[in-house]
């Protein structure tokens, strides 16, 4: 039987309260110890990452869909080597 409602980390790291409420609540439900719980997100979103492509962007260069490279801090056409300046504008903007 899993020990539920306690939370133990060796390694601190700050969450949020609602983050940490639905955490509880869903470990319980599942019956496993919220460890097991946190390892199988970050697995399934492990996962999700490591399966997605690149993101393509519109090359006005290219004038085609190309992937970016990120050289001096600035997103850079793999294709034409171009600066992407929209998407350095969108970044700096977004703080992406
Ligand atoms: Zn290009």
């Amino acid at each position: 039987m899993p020990k539920v409602g306690v939370t133990k980390a060796t390694k601190s790291f700050t969450i949020t309260m609602s983050h940490l409420a639905w955490l509880d609540e869903y470990f319980i439900k599942k019956n496993k110890k919220m460890s097991a719980v946190i390892n199988e997100l970050i697995n399934d979103k492990r996962k999700q990452v490591e399966k997605q492509e690149p993101t393509e962007y519109w090359c006005m260069s290219c004038s085609d869909n190309t992937i970016r490279t990120m050289e001096n801090s600035k997103p850079v056409c793999v294709k034409c080597n171009t600066v992407d300046d929209a998407l350095l504008r969108a970044m700096t903007q977004y703080q992406l």
